[in-house]
């Protein structure tokens, strides 16, 4: 018999992340490859893992591939050509952000592609590149049930308070609010604490999601209490390019005295500051880690204090602390970014277990910790297959609400 495949896709601005998971009876999910296409508008290049690990194919495409539709339409044969007992039956989709529209996931029709295009202003840097390789798909795909899932839908009940803007009521209604961004990766975080933690999955989470991306969310029974980011994905903790929280009143400077045009300041916002703003060196953690460049350490010490900052307002919108995890690119696999958190976060009853830290936990903190630490590893693909099953099973087709 022929089992299901679901497609996840994870497309950016130059790379398509791809997943293929088989379904196992009603609900069970198995990772069988794991890739990604890069350099998608220049020179793609495709590279893919089965589900343990081990790399089955690499190739350039060439510059004629180049673009979203050339790069799915190759990852469709290619997948088209493998022989292995599934058959495509679905595919789920990354989107940046649902607005107030889509607190949930909902199957991706016509009508509400059209309704997610309208949220492009909201996202300009992410959303048309998430939703292209929706409309190309089911242009090469016709009758392939497809799903959109969203970074801000885990935040949709988050306290209104937590929503806020103190800006007057009518741009409240109209939609400029705080959404909160990374909601796949909590919501698979909150999903496995029963598992990897039970002791303080019902309890005061903060997860610092620390990636090149980099936000961080307070979790009060596993659900979203407060996060960092707000209207955009430019907002709370510095990042790789990305400022994080910036007073307002520096754009106005900028453009006022400075003359700057709204696409430079963009520019400015989203790719020149950061770790790689305040470096002057790069955005790779990895980097900076390793440079004696007292500027590269400026910036790590700036990206902690900004963390540590954020941990202490995000245990009082939880009302306390019972844990903190760490999850993503620098979150999973740098013990020293994790050891300056936890040093400057002792006053909060963090007592780190260095060797466990080295070792990447899963816990970090001592047994005598009051508040403990933990490393857990995200998995917002296996989440997009997971919504992806459940909308198609729930028939809500088109949900809008
Ligand atoms: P994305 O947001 O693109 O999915 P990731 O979650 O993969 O990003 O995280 C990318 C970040 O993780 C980069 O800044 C990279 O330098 C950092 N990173 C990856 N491995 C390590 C490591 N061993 N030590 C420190 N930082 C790391």
């Amino acid at each position: 018999m022929t089992d299901r495949a679901v497609l996840v896709l994870n497309a950016g601005s130059s790379s398509l992340k791809v997943s293929v998971y088989r379904v196992a009876g009603e609900t069970g999910l198995v990772r069988m490859l794991r890739g990604q296409i890069e350099r998608i508008r220049g020179n793609p290049r495709f590279a893919i893992r089965d589900g343990e690990g081990a790399t089955i194919a690499e190739e350039s495409l060439g510059e004629n591939r180049a673009g979203h539709e050339a790069c799915l339409g190759f990852l469709l044969d290619w997948l088209a050509k493998r022989d292995d007992g599934t058959e495509l039956w679905a595919a789920g989709h990354r989107v940046g952000h649902g607005g107030l529209d889509f607190p949930r996931p909902v199957r991706a029709t016509t009508d509400v592609l059209d309704a997610l295009d309208a949220l492009a202003p909201l996202a300009p840097l992410h959303q048309p590149h998430n939703i292209a390789p929706i409309r190309t798909l089911a242009r090469l795909h016709p009758g392939l049930p497809q799903v959109a899932c969203f970074d801000t839908a885990f935040h949709a009940g988050k306290p209104r308070l937590a929503s806020l803007f103190a800006l007057p009521r009518d741009m409240t209604d109209a939609g400029i609010r705080r959404y909160g961004f990374h909601g796949l990766s909590y919501e698979y975080i909150a999903s496995i604490l029963s598992d990897v933690a039970p002791e303080i999955a019902a309890g005061r989470v903060v997860v610092a999601h620390l990636g090149s991306g980099a936000s961080m969310c307070a979790l009060k029974d596993g659900r979203s209490v407060d996060t960092s980011m707000g209207f955009t994905a430019v907002d709370g903790l510095p990042m790789g390019t990305r400022t994080g929280a910036l007073d307002p009143g520096v754009v106005l400077y900028l453009a006022r005295e400075r003359g700057m045009e709204l696409e430079a300041i963009e520019d400015l916002l989203y790719n020149r500051s950061g770790l790689l703003g305040v470096s002057g060196i790069s955005n790779d953690m990895r980097v900076l880690l390793a440079s004696q460049d007292p500027r590269a350490d400026e910036a790590i010490e700036l990206f902690v204090y900004r963390i540590v900052q954020m941990l202490g307002a995000l245990a009082a919108a939880a009302g306390g602390l019972d844990a903190l995890v760490f999850t993503a690119g620098i979150g999973e696999r740098s013990p020293e970014i994790r050891r300056r958190v936890l040093e400057a976060s002792a006053w909060m009853g963090l007592t780190l277990d260095l060797a466990a830290n080295e070792a990447h936990g899963p816990r970090i903190t001592t047994l005598d910790s009051r508040a403990s630490a933990w490393v857990i590893p995200t998995n917002e693909e296996l989440m997009i297959a997971r919504h992806t099953l459940a909308v198609l099973a729930d028939g809500s087709e088109g949900a809008t609400e």
